[in-house]
């Protein structure tokens, strides 16, 4: 199956918590989306990885996406090495994404910088006639998606451009809500966590706020670029 935006995570519920406004969106323009999350979130203070990859089915069924893939890889310990690059080409060159929307080029999680660099290279990498994959045995055509996007997670970075997702904000909370051992759920005995008080969905809303506001719409989500975007009709930019 061929997608049109692939978006690449470190954890289960980086896409929902960044860019899932801007993936429901998509979805619904016609586009088809996918998911490919790099670890299951082993080391997260909550919940398990097998119940996550079940919150990761459901939220995956909210947004109504294409597929969602888990590489299985290190929670915390992954390298941006050889290794991993290839095995993301592999994904890569099976999906063909135009754009790929890729991890924060820098966050308070260290997994999220390192993912987000493992992204863009294995993107450029993917691009490589002379690196050679298969995929169960059928050698894969080489592919280079044409844009890679990095979106915006904890720590405030100023976006390069941002998506009005004010149509898709509900949709975007009952994607995160579908973590259910992640966020905040009064009736949980699960220790407390960065991500588990009621005050951390209060800044998703304002982030998404703050964003929207610089565009002059209700809510939005923020997006960095490596290498410069351009248009030919300057009314098509909002
Ligand atoms: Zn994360």
């Amino acid at each position: 199956m061929k997608l049109d935006i692939l978006v690449i995570a470190a954890h289960p519920d980086d896409s929902e918590l960044a860019c899932s406004g801007t993936i429901a969106s998509h979805i619904d323009q016609g586009y088809k989306v996918g998911v490919l999350d790099l670890t299951k979130g082993e080391m997260g203070t909550r919940g398990t990885p097998e119940g996550r990859i079940l919150e990761a089915r459901n939220a995956a069924e909210v947004l109504g996406l294409s597929i969602r893939e888990n590489l299985g890889f290190k929670d915390v310990f992954f390298k941006d090495d050889y290794d991993h690059q290839i095995q993301l080409v592999k994904y890569l060159r099976k999906y063909k994404p135009e754009i790929v929307l890729a991890n924060a080029v820098s966050d308070r999680h260290p997994d999220h910088g390192k993912g987000g660099a493992l992204a863009t290279k294995s993107c450029f990498m993917s691009g490589l006639i002379k690196i050679q994959t298969d995929w169960n045995g059928e050698i894969q055509e080489p592919w280079r998606p044409r844009f890679v996007y990095h979106y915006i997670q904890n720590n405030y970075i100023k976006p390069d451009f941002v998506v009005d997702v004010t149509d898709y904000w509900d949709k975007k909370m009952n994607s995160i809500k579908a973590f259910k051992s992640q966020f905040y759920d009064p009736e949980s005995q699960e220790p407390e966590s960065f991500i588990s008080s009621a005050e951390f969905l209060d800044f998703i809303e304002a982030r998404g706020k703050e964003f929207g506001h610089s565009i002059n719409v209700k809510y939005g989500e923020g997006f960095t670029v490596e290498r410069m975007i351009g248009v030919s009709d300057i009314f098509d930019l909002k």
